[in-house]
């Protein structure tokens, strides 16, 4: 007899590894089991699985629990609660949650209590979500692969020898191993999509304004947005839904409410799938794609097609120039914004190490930073501070900016044209751990076909596409700024085919 089951089976019987956020949902309004067991069910598992894994920085057992005794209550009361109520999630490092340490993956902040809630953690916080902890990524967002954390790599769920990708790679492993429910992540060059993409979830990296970044500890503000990652693609919704919206206290959002319309209204619009046209930029397919890799998306391209979706060839004429443009304007911006460590307002100081040899204020200033900042942020404060600079400003970051345009210029025509385009996210599966750490240029590559959707501010999402072996593969399908709701219903389509 079902009613005889206690919580603990009934969890076991559903198989942490599937839930969704609807199901849990549901099963806590059933009162199948409580937030609290529930809770308590995925910190087991992070206990487990985290220590092979690395996922997670710091765990927030007390704030998940007091937030799970309210929700409790509420459920009790019979009120009805968002969707989000009671479900256990994870925050990539660099968002602020009051009270907690937030590290951004830096020796330099590895002492940092953040003073106040990310607008994105106010808005989990009212929807009811749990934040079981805070997850491991690649020092300020700088990377691709989550080893340049200064608290040591975090490994693939699904091949324990590599990397999850970057630089939101804790966030994407906790969901993958099922750590949690749904984690989110920020992306500036690719860094949701890309582990999306390694770890078999949904990414989405919202259009530029669409989500508040107030909280988001600045690497590239032209560039940085927070999203989700999930299992599936109505979760990304969920939670897309969820943060959201104008802030007024980050002056780039905006009211996307307004201008995203929500699912129904595009399958009972113009959104018909007979009437769909998918653009696929040649550009994408010629040189260093991995053949499997190539395979798998011509496949899901194939299968949009089956589905009666056109699919036409276009062009982006400058995505060649997409990286090098990216690697000039986000280092720019990162030298700028990393500025104010300076070993006085915040986290690590040379001034508290006896050792040190410190004579004048800026011997605090060079030996903090020195001693804080790892090797690729180093290395990206000076070429960004040499592209600033005086005599050579022109010649790299103001013509950066001209080829910015001509690639917003790009997105803009072939959208004339498509009502998506669809692309590889990366051109390889998830790489071995220490494969490619020691040259930068190689780990820059795998963000070929992800940074231009920054440079671009467009929405973009990484689908779970198949396997070369046990390693998952997404592809990219980009929409028109604001068209989330359009590019998670093309991504949903393909997830039910
Ligand atoms: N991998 C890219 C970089 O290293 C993108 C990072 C990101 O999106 N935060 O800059």
């Amino acid at each position: 007899m079902a009613d005889c089951q206690g919580p603990q089976e009934k969890m076991r019987k559903m198989e942490i590894k599937n839930f969704t956020i609807k199901e849990v949902h549901q099963s806590l309004i059933k009162k199948e089991f409580s937030v609290i067991e529930l809770c308590r069910a995925f910190l087991a598992r992070v206990e487990s699985e985290d220590k092979k894994i690395n996922a997670f920085l710091t765990i927030t057992r007390d704030l998940a629990f007091s937030q799970a005794k309210k929700i409790d209550a509420l459920i009790l009361e019979g009120k009805e609660l968002p969707v989000l109520a009671g479900i256990p999630c994870a925050i990539k490092d660099i968002i602020l949650v009051e009270g907690v340490r937030c590290t951004a993956g830096s020796k330099i902040l590895g002492n940092y209590i953040a003073p106040y809630d990310a607008t994105v953690i106010k808005k989990l916080k009212a929807a009811g979500a749990i934040i079981l902890g805070k997850t491991n990524l690649d020092e300020f967002a700088m990377g691709s692969s989550t080893e340049n954390s200064a608290f040591g790599p975090t490994r693939n769920p699904h091949d324990l020898t590599r990397v999850p990708g970057g630089s939101s790679g804790g966030s994407a492993a906790a969901v993958a191993a099922n750590e949690c429910i749904f984690a989110l992540g920020s992306d500036t060059g690719g860094s949701i999509r890309l582990p999306a993409s390694f770890c078999g979830l949904v990414g989405l990296k919202p259009t530029y304004g669409a989500v508040s970044r107030y909280g988001l500890i600045a690497f590239a503000s032209s560039l940085d947005q927070i999203g989700p990652l999930a299992k599936t693609v109505e979760d990304a919704r969920i939670v897309f839904e969820a943060i959201s919206g104008q802030d007024e206290m980050d002056s780039t959002s905006i009211n996307s409410k307004f201008q995203i319309p929500n699912s129904k209204q595009i399958l009972n619009s113009k959104f018909q799938i007979r009437n769909l046209k998918i653009g696929v930029p040649k550009e994408y397919f010629v040189k260093g794609i991995d053949p499997e890799v190539e395979k798998i998306i011509k496949d899901a391209i194939k299968k949009y097609e089956e589905m009666g979706v056109k699919i036409e060839e276009i062009s982006l004429p400058h995505i060649e120039y997409a990286l090098p443009c990216y690697y000039i304007i986000a280092t720019a911006e990162a030298s700028a914004n990393l500025a104010r460590f300076d070993g006085i307002k915040y986290g690590h100081s040379e001034i508290r190490n006896p050792k040190s040899e410190i004579r004048n204020l800026l011997d605090v200033y060079l030996q903090s930073r020195e001693q804080g900042f790892g090797a690729e942020v180093r290395r990206r404060i000076m070429l960004g501070t040499y592209v600033l600079s005086a005599g050579y400003y022109d010649a790299y970051y103001l013509r950066a900016q001209k080829v910015r345009v001509l690639l917003k210029n790009d997105f803009a025509e072939a959208f004339k044209k498509v009502d998506v385009i669809l692309t590889p996210v990366s051109p390889i599966p998830a790489f071995k751990i220490g494969e490619k750490i020691d040259d930068p240029l190689k780990m820059y590559l795998s963000d070929i076909f992800t940074v231009s959707v920054n440079l671009a501010g467009l929405p973009a999402i990484s689908i779970p596409a198949g396997k070369v072996g046990n390693l998952p593969v997404g592809f990219q399908i980009i929409g028109r700024p604001f068209e989330e709701n359009k590019i998670l219903e093309i991504g949903k389509i393909f997830e039910q085919f």
